[in-house]
């Protein structure tokens, strides 16, 4: 496999991700957990806000934006996925990150 280099981005385990705030809360990221073991986020990946249990999305530069309608669908459209993302909502809501 062939690359050749240009324009090839390189992906670093886990980070560094830029500083991003959630576009719902303003709750500062830094990192990203995974919720389904498939490593490092990329470019569509979906994310959940740890504090407001926003889903949200990873832009080409690892920013994060809110998913839309359009996407919301899309991902319960895939059972099994939004079972990933519903639970970890649960257990975000749940545990009302309040340590700011
Ligand atoms: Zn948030």
């Amino acid at each position: 496999m062939q690359d050749g280099g240009a324009g090839v981005t390189e992906i670093k385990k886990f980070g560094p991700l830029p500083e991003s705030r959630c576009p719902q809360c303003s709750y500062k990221m830094t990192g990203a957990t995974n919720c389904t073991g498939s490593g490092a986020p990329f470019p569509g990946d979906v994310s959940i806000c740890l504090n407001c249990g926003q889903i949200l999305c990873f832009q080409d530069d690892f920013t994060l934006r809110k998913v839309n309608a359009a996407e919301i669908a899309d991902l319960m459209s895939d059972a099994s996925q939004w079972a990933v993302i519903e639970k970890a909502q649960r257990i975000i809501y749940a545990e009302g990150h309040s340590h700011d």
